[in-house]
């Protein structure tokens, strides 16, 4: 992969951001385990006769023909590309949609960003509609906050950040997943004589 891909600092780090969810993912159970793999199946079934994948973000798609990766179908999607990938992919060509999965980093009002849970992932996976009992990994969450700040860098990903936050505003004025609480690991407060190092980690709550 070129290195030539990260030196313009008018273009998204996408090697830099890809490998920020190299290790680090929603639980420190493997979620997908415990669901089967929601997000990599259903949502390419295209269930309502449209087709569906994960939103590439700006320049995203040129970087991976750059890398080489050549697999998955790319769809027009208004200003922006569809990524379809048949529900099997190279773990480390995954877009960057998957790898953050199901949050998104918001673009407030204030400039700041916020990791949210995406409210459109709410049909397909199980971490977004239990979001109350099944707390997120911490480093998780930070990371899906940097990569937000570094793609906010950017004019493009500015723009694209904001339209994004827009339709995820959309969505929760149903969903109102936007009044819970930051998506963060809670320790388990262990009663005295407990081993402390024992945590929830999601997987008590999806099997
Ligand atoms: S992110 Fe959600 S849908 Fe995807 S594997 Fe994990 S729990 Fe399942
Ligand atoms: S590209 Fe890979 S990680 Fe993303 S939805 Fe498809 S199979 Fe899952």
């Amino acid at each position: 992969m070129s290195n030539s891909l990260n030196n313009n600092t008018n273009s998204i780090p996408y090697a830099r951001l890809y490998s920020l969810f190299t290790v680090r993912t929603p639980l420190a159970a493997d979620c997908g385990a415990v669901c089967g793999g929601r997000c990599c199946r259903r949502l390419f079934r295209g269930e309502e006769d449209a087709p569906s994948g994960m939103l590439l973000f700006p320049g995203e798609s040129a970087f991976r023909q750059a890398a080489g990766w050549t697999a998955g179908t790319l769809l027009p999607s208004g200003q922006d590309s569809l990524f379809l990938c048949g529900g099997f992919c190279r773990r480390e060509e995954r877009p960057l949609a998957c790898r953050i999965f199901p949050l998104f980093p918001a673009l407030e009002a204030d400039g700041r960003i916020r990791a949210v849970y995406d409210p459109r992932a709410w049909r397909v996976c199980p971490l977004v509609r239990m979001h109350r009992h099944v707390p997120l990994e911490r480093p998780f969450v930070r990371a899906v906050r940097q990569a937000g700040r570094e793609i906010a860098r950017t004019p493009a990903g500015r723009d694209f950040l904001a339209r994004q936050t827009e339709e995820i505003r959309e969505f929760n004025r149903f969903l109102r997943l936007d009044r819970e609480r930051a998506p963060i690991c809670r320790k388990k407060t262990a009663p005295a004589g407990e081993n402390r190092r024992a945590s929830i980690t999601g997987k008590e709550f999806l099997s």
